[in-house]
């Protein structure tokens, strides 16, 4: 079934005020995620935090199982975070790893993860190592492959990166991990929400992701997935009383379950509209967003080409819904200013926001606009009429 945009815009409040092109920052929530984080704020303050809380414990439950769900998982292998990165860094500061450890990663590599990577092969003598990309930028599964050993401790790779279209074939990678028997770290983070996930047919291990970019769900949320037989191979970094129970003096037992990668006090409000926000995203059907979304990108690449001065910059085969390009004309932040000003909303990103990638297509700052469901071809029409109008005027 296609999306029914036009009931999408309806719920959708922001749509009336902003041409939202900024997804892969924070998308524009629905109506019914603001609706739940609003009544669940004023129930704290009308009845108290705890006492709102142990009111709302089957709202607070559906969200691990709408997670599971989008996931293709169990609610038991779902932890919640206040980001995606805390919940990458929970399951990948929980890997053991010792000197001459090898952790093999891509050049589309998160900045915050690439670092967490260094600073673990300083304190470890772990190495980490950038397998080749293919023409089309996408990790080479071959070299990949041919990398394998028994040193190898990790895979960790970006399915699709924050600063372009790229998807990474997160399946195939996922085939040699199995193959190999070695743990695999997916970063989700653009593409939950964006198109399906399946952590069983991808194969990875673990998958982190966050609740406001495709999801439409509240800020300041997060989770991480990590498969039942890993949970208790990883030795989360932090601990607290919900993550563990202090059983004698010198002795405590972890969680059976992920919520071990949790701590206790969370933003429950937040909690509860990620999953009204994952629920929403599984009505709609994430094929169905997929489409559209992949659609809408390919629209507005064409319409890029042509804007004279515009060059989009997306690596990958098979493109997703985030659109970046650089004009030689203007710098990007300067395009993002003179866009917000008519109400049209893009993102930049930097080269430091993914070193690597950056380094090795030497990439200037970038302006990024992400698509989503919601928009239309109308307003794709009207963004590139903006935006040559801007660069036509510099
Ligand atoms: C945004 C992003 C992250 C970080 O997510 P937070 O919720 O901000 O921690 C990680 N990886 C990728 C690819 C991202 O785009």
């Amino acid at each position: 079934m296609p999306i029914d945009v036009a009931r999408a815009r309806a719920e959708t409040p922001g749509c009336t005020n902003v041409l939202h092109l900024n997804n892969a920052g924070a998308a524009l929530p629905p109506q019914g995620v603001v609706e739940a984080q609003i009544q669940h704020l004023r129930r704290e303050a009308s009845t108290g935090g705890y006492e709102a809380a142990a009111d709302a414990e089957a709202a607070r439950h559906r969200t691990y199982e709408a997670i599971a769900t989008l996931l293709h998982a169990s609610a038991e292998e779902i932890a919640l975070a206040p980001n995606a990165t805390r919940a990458w860094d929970m399951a990948f500061y929980g890997l053991p790893l010792t000197a001459g450890d090898r952790i093999l990663t891509h050049r589309a590599t998160y900045a915050s993860n690439g670092l967490a990577m260094l600073q673990r092969a300083e304190q470890t003598g772990a190495t980490v190592e950038v397998v080749p990309s293919t023409p089309e930028g996408t990790i080479d599964v071959g070299a990949l492959e041919q990398r394998m050993d028994n040193d190898v401790a990790l895979i960790a790779l970006t399915h699709m990166p924050t600063n372009g279209g790229l998807v990474n074939p997160a399946e195939a990678v996922g085939a040699v991990a199995r193959a190999a028997g070695v743990p695999y770290l997916l970063d989700a983070c653009q593409s939950a929400g964006q198109r399906p996930l399946d952590v069983a047919a991808i194969g990875c291990t673990m998958c982190a992701a966050t609740g406001r970019k495709f999801l439409r769900g509240p800020r300041g949320t997060g989770f991480l997935y990590v498969r039942r037989d890993w949970i208790d191979r990883l030795t989360p970094p932090f601990i607290d009383l919900h993550a563990a129970t202090w059983t004698g003096p010198s002795s405590y037992e972890w969680r059976p379950d992920a919520k071990r990668f949790e701590t206790w006090e969370r933003y429950v409000a937040g909690t509860i509209g990620l999953g009204v926000a994952v629920d929403y995203a599984l009505d709609w059907g994430l094929e169905a967003i997929w489409d559209r979304i992949r659609d809408l990108g390919a629209a507005l690449r064409a319409r890029l080409q042509d804007v004279p001065s515009v060059v989009v910059r997306d690596a990958g085969r098979e493109q997703s819904g985030i659109v970046t390009f650089s004009s030689d004309a203007c710098e990007a932040a300067s395009i993002q200013r003179a866009l917000r000003a008519q109400d049209i909303n893009v993102s930049v990103s930097t080269p430091s926001s993914t070193y690597l990638d950056a380094a090795a297509r030497d990439l200037p700052d970038l302006v990024r606009a992400s698509v989503h469901y919601y928009n239309t071809t109308d307003e794709l029409d009207r963004f590139t009429h903006a935006l040559s109008t801007i660069l036509a005027s510099v």
